[in-house]
Order: structure tokens, then C-alpha cells, then sequence
């Protein structure tokens, strides 16, 4: 064990008690409130990541915390044998907010089993022999290996390999290129609208328009992976809207309940009606506690308008670092933004290592590729947090300079 994880995890010895699944935690948190975390040494650092685009509502938020313990205290689980409160009002509230006609919704725990009951539904809707999806390269749907045969990242694939078969990738934002991929085997595509481990891509709205149009033309599920862009990140509710179209499938996760692990598909209600009682399932899914989390997180998310104050904050950040003479340009939608560093603005280092560099400053946000970071804020920031946020990120790009 390094030095650093025996920090991290408070053991000492050569034998870390955890996987080095993630390599060493270059911190390890106590508390948090807001869009601000507590190490154990007391430091202070402001959240611009979010656990990875999960706690828009910033830390410990006292509705959703009021509601997590109030939930605790009355009823955790039951299994999907029986029905509980939180289900009806929580799937409502989803369809409502894609806004994309009839359609309902399935409970899952996380992103990748959402991709994963996406892809089911896909080969379930079509049958046998169209079993086939598409996918964009610099995609990421998830670990599960159907979810990472999905993924269009082959150094993903790899070590695990042979992975399920049906998947194909193709170059991103190309519809010539999406149309020649498809033969009588295909039965649906899934995209990101925003790809967001693959660098903060943006799908141009003609791009996700002419997708729409050629499934319609051939008969495929059209799935929006929105398990990073769900819940206002982009500046609205979901990350297709931007583009006008209409989904078969949509998944989402992370946003859902501001960090209990909750995830979900709705499909429009004729792809839904494929999946019969047997087909799929899930012992934890849409349990009261986690459901109790996403009812009082989705609640929170409308009464601030997420959307709204998503753009808003955007707007701040880009003023603040787009004229930054080491930024060549800042890419994404709403607060799923991609800071791209020019020669000077990395001054040799790659964004993972300026990413280093402002965490030792009480800054954290992650290097998406090896020349940009990726900021995924929380909606709750104050002004004053945005503006100690660009110092931050200001002198610590200016660094690089020689
Ligand atoms: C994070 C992510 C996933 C996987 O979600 P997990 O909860 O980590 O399984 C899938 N798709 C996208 C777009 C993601 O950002």
C-alpha cells in the first residue's frame, strides 16, 4: 500500500482491505454541505464535479436528508412483490418531465442497469434477429459487459473480451456514417445527447433530428442515454429536448436523487408494453428509501428550476474562462461543461494533472481527456463560489505559462 491510500483509508500494513479498483483516493470526505466537502484533515474544497454529475442539489440538502431519515425511520424495503408510495408519484413526475408523450417507467439501481434493461427492451420490442444497436464511438453506456459492449471505447473492451455481440460503433455527430451501419440486423441506436466520459461532446441537434427521422424510417428504438444530462445539467430537463425529438427510450441515474444509487428507463408506452411480468427485474429497484431520495430531489430540482439556473451559471463560467489566454474554448451544455486547454494553458501537464493541481487548492473537478477538464457543478452555487472557482482555476492554468 502507498502512502497515500494508507491515508485515504486510515489503515496502515502492506494490505489494503479495499479492491485498487480505483487506484490510490487522493482524498478521503467527511462532510459535506452544499457545493462544499470537509476532508478529514479539515480542509475545505468546493465541489465542481458532484460525484460525478449526481449531487446537483449540492451536499447534505436539508429536504432530501429530511426525507432519507424520515423514510428510514418508517420503511427501507419490500421487494417488488409489493407496491410503495414513493413509486407512482416518482414515475410521474419522470414522464412529466421528459414531456415526450404517454409513456412509463422502470426502477433500476444504477446507470449501467438501466442501459442494461434498455438494451433488453430493445431486443425484447424487436425479437429475434434484431437484436443489433448502434452506438457512437467515445460513448459510455457502462461496466456491465452488454453495457460496455455498448460503450464505443475498443481499449475498454479489451481485457474482457469476448463480449456479447450485436454492438457496432460508429463516428459521432455523422449521419452518413449512422445510416451505413445499419443492416437487417439492427434494432435500435443509443446516444448520448451530451457523451460526457467521452469529453464533453455535444450531438448536434441535426444529428439527433436525422437520427430520429432514418429509426422512423427503418423501424428502430431510438434510446437517449441521459443518465449524465438527465435532470437539468444541460439547461433543460433532459439533454433531447434541445433537439426537439422524440425518444423510444430514455435512462437516467445519476441526477435522479441527489447520491442514493437510483436508476430508471421510460420507454413510450408501446416499447414499455413489451416487457411482461418475468422479463426483467431487480430485488432493491424503486425501493421506499431510495424512491423517498429521487421524490424529494425531483421536487427540489422544479421548485429552483434546475434548467434555469443551470444556464445561468454557465453563462458565469464562461465568461469567467473562455478569455483565459490558456483556454482554446469551453464545449458542453448547461453545467456538463468541457474546459479545452490550449499548448500554453497546459504548459506540459495533462488536464488529469492540472485537475490534481486545483483539488491541492480545494478545487475539484476531473480531467476528462488528457487536454480538457470536465466541471459538473451543482445548481446552488453562489456567485461568490463561481468567482473563487475561475481563481482557482485561473492561476492554476496561468501555471503552465512559460
Ligand atoms: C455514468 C454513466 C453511465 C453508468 O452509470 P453507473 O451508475 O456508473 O452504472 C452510463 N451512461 C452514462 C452516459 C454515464 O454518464
Amino acid at each position: 500500500m502507498t502512502a497515500e491510500q494508507a491515508t485515504a483509508w486510515g489503515a496502515d500494513g502492506a494490505h489494503s482491505p479495499v479492491m485498487n479498483n480505483y487506484g490510490s483516493p487522493p482524498r478521503l470526505f467527511v462532510k459535506g454541505s452544499g457545493a462544499e466537502l470537509w476532508d478529514r484533515q479539515g480542509a475545505r474544497h468546493l465541489d465542481f464535479l458532484c460525484g460525478l454529475a449526481v449531487t446537483g442539489l449540492g451536499h447534505a440538502h436539508p429536504e432530501v436528508t429530511e426525507a432519507i431519515a424520515a423514510q428510514a425511520g418508517i420503511l427501507t424495503h419490500t421487494s417488488n412483490l409489493f407496491a410503495n408510495e414513493h413509486q407512482a408519484p416518482v414515475a410521474e413526475a419522470i414522464s412529466r418531465l421528459i414531456d415526450a408523450g404517454p409513456g412509463q417507467v422502470l426502477f433500476q439501481n444504477s446507470g449501467a442497469e438501466a442501459n442494461e434493461a434498455a438494451l433488453k427492451i430493445v431486443r425484447k420490442y424487436q425479437g429475434r434477429g434484431r437484436h443489433g444497436v448502434v452506438s457512437a464511438y467515445r460513448s459510455f453506456h457502462g461496466r456491465t459487459l452488454m453495457t460496455l459492449a455498448a460503450t464505443g471505447q475498443p481499449e475498454k473492451h479489451e481485457p474482457f473480451q469476448p463480449l456479447p455481440e450485436g454492438f457496432r460503433h460508429v463516428i459521432w455527430n455523422d449521419l452518413d456514417e449512422f445510416e451505413k451501419s445499419l443492416t437487417p440486423e439492427v434494432g435500435g441506436v443509443i446516444l448520448e445527447p451530451v457523451q460526457g466520459e467521452g469529453g464533453v461532446n455535444p450531438a448536434d441537434p441535426e444529428y439527433l433530428q436525422g437520427v430520429r427521422r432514418i429509426c422512423d424510417e427503418r423501424g428502430l428504438l431510438l434510446i437517449l442515454d441521459e443518465i449524465q444530462t438527465g435532470f437539468g445539467r444541460t439547461g433543460h430537463w433532459f439533454g433531447f429536448q434541445a433537439a426537439g425529438i422524440t425518444p423510444d427510450v430514455v435512462t437516467m441515474a445519476k441526477g435522479i436523487a441527489n447520491g442514493m444509487p437510483v436508476g430508471a428507463i421510460w420507454a413510450r408506452d408501446e416499447v414499455a408494453g413489451a416487457f411482461v411480468p418475468g422479463d426483467h427485474g431487480s430485488t432493491y429497484a424503486g425501493q421506499p428509501l431510495a424512491l423517498s431520495a429521487a421524490r424529494a430531489t425531483i421536487a427540489e430540482l422544479e421548485a429552483i428550476d434546475a434548467p434555469r439556473a443551470a444556464i445561468t451559471i454557465e453563462t458565469a463560467l464562461r465568461e469567467g474562462l473562455e478569455p483565459l489566454p490558456g483556454v482554446d474554448h469551453v464545449r458542453g451544455r448547461g453545467l456538463l461543461l468541457g474546459v479545452e486547454l490550449n499548448e500554453a494553458g497546459l504548459g506540459g501537464r495533462t488536464a488529469g494533472e492540472i485537475a490534481r493541481a486545483c483539488l491541492d487548492r480545494g478545487l475539484i473537478l476531473n480531467g476528462v481527456t488528457p487536454s480538457a477538464l470536465r466541471l459538473a457543478p451543482p445548481f446552488i452555487l453562489t456567485d461568490a463560489q463561481v468567482a473563487e472557482a475561475i481563481d482557482i482555476m485561473t492561476s492554476v492554468i496561468a501555471e503552465g505559462a512559460p
